[in-house]
């Protein structure tokens, strides 16, 4: 089955397998780094694995303490398809002005609107503030990978942002809601792997998209397969593609 999965990471010794699945599916992977190391990683595994897994680079808002200057984004980003994941999350350190967060992130976003790069961004906690920052930038192309907060849904769809879901929409009634709500067009797919879904039973890995776009077919009362069509189409277009 064709499909994207439009936000996970590829990094360790699964990385390999798992990219060796999607080339047999017709599996497009939006690959993530969260640090300089994971993000140069990406790219590598995109030049051996290129048509399978599209390479994003950036600092997550985890790594952003110690993380100093982020000067090699620029050429990284470059020979990336787009810059990510990137954000705010106070749940790691504080992500107010002035703050290591808040400088890499502003950085970053700066690199992905002066090369005209798609962006992905995680803004758990923090999505009125990021919509803040964002605003203010040259980005067209913007993924809220993730979003949690129903009130920064309508601010998100009228700019025309790309939202995704993952596995925690099979059990997520307040996803469902936003789910349901989305621009059909803006939405996207995802697993966010290597995280494991414990009310799932621990499941992981991009092999749960298909059942992402199952029930987010459900929740909006769609047939499945226009579900999947459109959610793929979304997702290209996201990366610049026609779609
Ligand atoms: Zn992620």
């Amino acid at each position: 089955m064709r499909f994207v999965d439009s936000h996970l990471h590829l990094d360790g010794e699964e990385a390999k397998d798992l990219v060796s699945f999607a080339a047999s599916g017709g599996v497009l992977l939006l690959a993530c780094g969260v640090d300089r190391r994971t993000s140069l990683g990406v790219l590598e595994l995109a030049k051996s694995a290129p048509g399978v897994v599209r390479p994003f680079v950036g600092v997550h808002p985890s790594e952003a303490e110690g993380a100093g200057e982020v000067d090699w984004l620029q050429e990284a980003a470059g020979q990336a398809s787009g810059v990510g994941e990137v954000g705010l999350d106070p749940s790691y350190s504080p992500a107010g002005e002035g703050g290591a967060q808040m400088s890499a992130f502003r950085r970053q976003v700066e690199v992905a609107g002066s090369l005209g790069k798609p962006l992905q961004v995680h803004s758990r906690m923090a999505e009125m503030k990021c919509l803040e920052v964002l605003a203010g930038s040259r980005v067209s192309r913007v993924l809220l990978h993730w979003l949690e907060n129903e009130e920064a849904l309508p601010e998100a769809m009228e700019r025309g942002y790309y939202v995704s879901f993952g596995p925690a929409l099979l059990y997520s009634k307040k996803l469902q809601r936003i789910a349901s709500r989305a621009d059909p067009a803006l939405v996207l797919l995802e697993s966010d792997t290597p995280v494991p879904y414990s009310p799932l039973g621990g499941v992981w890995g991009p092999m749960l998209v298909p059942s992402v776009a199952f029930k987010l077919a459900e929740v909006r009362g769609e047939r499945f397969g226009d579900t999947l069509d459109r959610c793929n189409q979304n997702s290209l277009r996201f990366l610049g593609g026609k779609g």
